[in-house]
């Protein structure tokens, strides 16, 4: 019986891997790809301890080797379902059916695109999907945020001491939240420019852009939590202070939990919940069954 099963092998979900991996207890690890820094192809700046930057993907690849060199299988799978059935955890993946008395969720968020014309060529290169990534980059810039509500705001709080020079594109939508910053409701056509983002094009017109911010709606890939019935926040998983749900047994890390989406706080929330599986698998074992 697995003590504990991890799904996914970002940040969160190794750092957990690695700490519980140290404290005696072997956890198995399922990831079905890169997470959040899948596709991104520029490299990260800010994490700690890297003289030159590092490409995203090769930071994932590296915590995946270390957990695999510490002894820690690490499956390439996507989890479909979690069930609980007799005080287990039961997980349904594309490939198998694995069980375990803890699990860990470090399944991240995913940001959602923008589906206009230039979206896909310019990502990376202008349009960025994270303000406390790339914001630095646009220090006295023209920036364009794309959103209209809560997650918008909180994108534009990172940005706004770095520029005076903001626009908020709601792309057709209302504007739900409150902003000091001018607002254009049309919907957005394209976005364009050549090496690099130029501008943004609504049906009203043409904007000259340095770049571009998405944030659309409200990050999540919480789809288990709806079915577990876990608890939730504006899209974030709700955690105690050792990680855990309001489901015993369940806890989570990273991204899905809110906060900062950054590399740092994700190998710091999953190295804290580590240190609440332990707790609470100790706990469990000297417990009479039923507890
Ligand atoms: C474009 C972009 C650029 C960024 N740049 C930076 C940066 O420069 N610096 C920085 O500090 N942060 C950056 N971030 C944020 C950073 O990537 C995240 O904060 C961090 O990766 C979160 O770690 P995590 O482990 O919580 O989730 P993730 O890294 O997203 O990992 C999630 C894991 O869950 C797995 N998973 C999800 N669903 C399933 C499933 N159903 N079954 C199995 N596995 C599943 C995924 O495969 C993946 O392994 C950036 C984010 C984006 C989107």
């Amino acid at each position: 019986m697995n003590p504990v099963i991890i799904v996914g092998h970002g940040p969160a979900g190794i750092s957990a891997a690695i700490y519980l991996k140290r404290a005696g207890i072997t956890p198995l690890v399922i990831g079905k790809d890169a997470g959040a820094l899948k596709d991104y192809q520029d490299p990260v700046e800010n994490y700690y301890g890297f003289s030159s930057p590092v490409m995203g993907s090769f930071l994932i690849d590296s915590g995946v080797q270390q957990a695999k060199r510490l002894g820690i299988k690490v499956m390439h799978d996507a989890v479909l379902k979690i069930t609980l059935k007799n005080d287990l955890f039961v997980l349904d993946t594309l490939q198998t059916q694995v069980q375990a008395k803890t699990v860990l969720l470090a399944t991240g968020k995913t940001r959602k695109a923008l589906d206009v014309s230039g979206f896909s060529s310019f990502k990376g290169k202008g349009i960025s999907l994270c303000a406390m990534c790339d914001g630095y980059f646009y220090r006295g810039k023209r920036i364009a945020v794309v959103g209209s509500g809560r997650y918008m705001q909180s994108e534009l709080s990172e940005l706004a001491h770095l520029t005076d020079q903001i626009t908020i594109f709601t792309d057709g939508k209302p504007l739900e939240v409150d902003v000091n910053h001018p607002v254009i409701e049309s919907p957005i056509v394209r976005i364009g420019g050549d090496d690099r983002v130029r501008f943004v094009e609504t049906q009203e017109g043409v904007h000259q852009i340095d770049g571009v911010f998405v944030a659309i709606g409200a990050p999540s890939s919480i789809a288990f939590a709806s079915l577990l019935g876990i608890a939730t926040s504006n899209g974030n998983v709700d955690v105690d202070e050792h990680f855990m749900t309001n489901i015993p047994g369940l806890f989570a890390a990273g991204d899905i939990v809110g906060g900062k989406l950054q590399i740092a706080k994700a190998v710091y929330d999953g190295m804290l919940a580590a240190d609440g599986i332990r707790a609470y698998l100790k706990h469990k074992e000297k417990a009479p069954s039923g507890d």
